[in-house]
């Protein structure tokens, strides 16, 4: 929380200018608009004689985590996420994975899609998340939960390096998560894996091979050759990752995936972090209770429990958590206090976020001075287009209100876009191209306002409406 000096000088019953004058003296240059932060505010007050209460920001209650001494930590399986461009494999890996390296350990075994697997390789498991992408991996570190130790990078070898690679290369990079190449599909006639490793040195991943610290592997998910290499490579990285937890402890994991189910209500893929995970017991998921009833592993057989890096499907809440929230196991009293409270912060943060930006109430709230700046996200369908909305859009500009263009970029409005604009409380403008379903979905679920265009001037002109107050009201 911070305070203007205007605003404190007034609470203080002082003159403002005396307040500046304290400030300069503390060797803070100050103006009657400017915030005094929380420190600084206590410094002044004990120059006034007053005492400062620094409000705590109100916080949902987070799952309070609990310590684990480093000698209760013992190693668990690694949690891997593939990525890669769109159409270099990375579900035929995930599938040709599981294919042999799940069911072919156990005769019959029919594994269900359930969000996550395990594989075996000399005995040691990997877990593998089933969604591929950065996409979904980048959702969940926007809520706090990243679950992932490795991620393996696929490139086809006869493609290359393409923008989504980079994507996926700087989502790992921001995550600090170590990346394995697996240069694909050199099966074909016409792959080249040493493009790729030239390629990737100019995104600062250069090859064990060529003197770098990456390691790359030649696989073909269609011909299943190379899938040992690559599971043991992963193995030789989680080594020296320390990837460990502590088993004996109330579970802690993330919810991977969730649904309705007709029959057996409310059904989660939940990835136990620490601790074990044990039927019959109460939890937190995000906001909602619940109280383990039976679980599943991803062959589909019950379990009564699940240790590190397990991944299982639980049945037993009492509502459908989001993807990508904490769970937390803790007696059942404490989980439906925890849950009702993180339920009712969470309620008065959307009345709070109802300050979302659309077109239609942009004049209305720079007219009540509450938005200063007009922050947008713009899809298109080639580059020159983007380039040009872009830059004629930040033409529009004016004294009360400045157009940001907080991202640009070719090809569909997908989550990630609306994660962004979410963020950044934007709206999204589509040049020839629409949102997907994800996309549509997340922006009805988080009130973000996208627009599609044909033409660049009606872009242009609905903006400038907008920001005059003459926009068209069935717009
Ligand atoms: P994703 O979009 O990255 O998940 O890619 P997919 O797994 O859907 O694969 C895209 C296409 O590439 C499909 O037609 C696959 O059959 C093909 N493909 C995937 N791996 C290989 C491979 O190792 N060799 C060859 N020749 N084709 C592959």
């Amino acid at each position: 929380e911070s305070i203007s000096v205007q605003e404190y000088a007034k609470l203080l019953g002082i003159e403002a200018t005396d307040v500046i004058k304290k400030l300069i003296g503390l060797g803070v240059m100050a103006t009657l608009n400017n915030e005094i932060d929380a420190e600084t505010a206590q410094i002044l007050g004990a120059e006034y004689g007053v005492e400062t209460k620094i409000k705590e920001p109100e916080k949902p209650e987070e799952l309070e985590d609990i310590e684990d001494k480093p000698e209760e930590l013992i190693e668990r399986p690694p949690v891997v996420t593939v990525m890669g461009h769109v159409d270099h494999g990375k579900t035929s890996l995930l599938d040709a994975i599981r294919e042999e390296n799940v069911t072919a350990t156990e005769a019959g075994g029919i594994t269900q899609h359930i969000g996550a697997y395990q594989a075996q390789i000399n005995g040691r498991k990997i877990t593998f998340l089933d969604t591929p992408g950065h996409e979904a991996f980048t959702a969940m570190r926007a809520r706090g939960a990243q679950a992932t130790d490795i991620a393996i990078l696929v490139v086809a070898a006869d493609d290359g390096v393409m923008p989504q690679t980079v994507e996926a290369i700087n989502h790992a990079k921001a995550a600090g998560v170590p990346v394995i190449v697996a240069i694909n599909k050199i099966d074909k006639p016409d792959s080249n894996p040493d493009r790729v490793k030239q390629e990737l040195t100019e995104h600062g991943l250069v090859s064990e091979d060529w003197g770098g610290e990456t390691i790359c592997v030649p696989v073909s998910a269609i011909r299943k050759e190379g899938l040992d290499t690559l599971l043991e490579m992963v193995l030789l990285v989680a080594e020296m990752q320390e990837i460990k937890a502590n088993p004996d402890r109330p579970a802690r994991g993330i919810v991977i995936e969730a649904e309705l189910d007709k029959g057996r209500g409310p059904v989660a893929t939940m990835l136990v972090l620490k601790g074990t995970l044990k039927v019959g017991q109460p939890l937190v998921a995000g906001s909602i209770f619940g109280k383990v009833r039976a679980m599943m592993d991803y062959k589909g057989r019950r379990i009564k429990s699940a240790g590190p890096s397990v991944p299982v499907e639980v049945l037993g809440l009492s509502d459908v958590p989001n993807a990508g929230d904490v769970f937390q196991v803790m007696d059942e009293k404490k989980a439906r206090a925890v849950a009702g409270e993180i339920q009712t912060v969470k309620r008065e943060e959307e009345l709070r976020r109802s300050g979302k930006i659309s077109l239609d109430e942009l004049f209305n709230s720079m007219q009540a001075g509450e938005i200063k700046e007009l922050n947008i996200v713009i899809k298109g369908d080639v580059q020159g287009s983007v380039e040009a909305l872009g830059q004629s859009l930040e033409r529009l500009s004016t004294d009360e209100v400045k157009v940001n263009i907080i991202h640009s970029g070719v090809g569909g409005i997908s989550e990630t876009d609306v994660m962004l604009a979410t963020a950044s409380n934007g709206i999204i403008i589509g040049f020839n191209v629409r949102p997907d379903n994800n996309a549509r979905k997340a922006a009805e679920k988080e009130e973000i306002d996208i627009h599609v265009y044909r033409v660049i001037y009606e872009a242009l002109d609905d903006v400038k409406a907008a920001m005059t107050g003459l926009l068209d009201p069935e717009f």
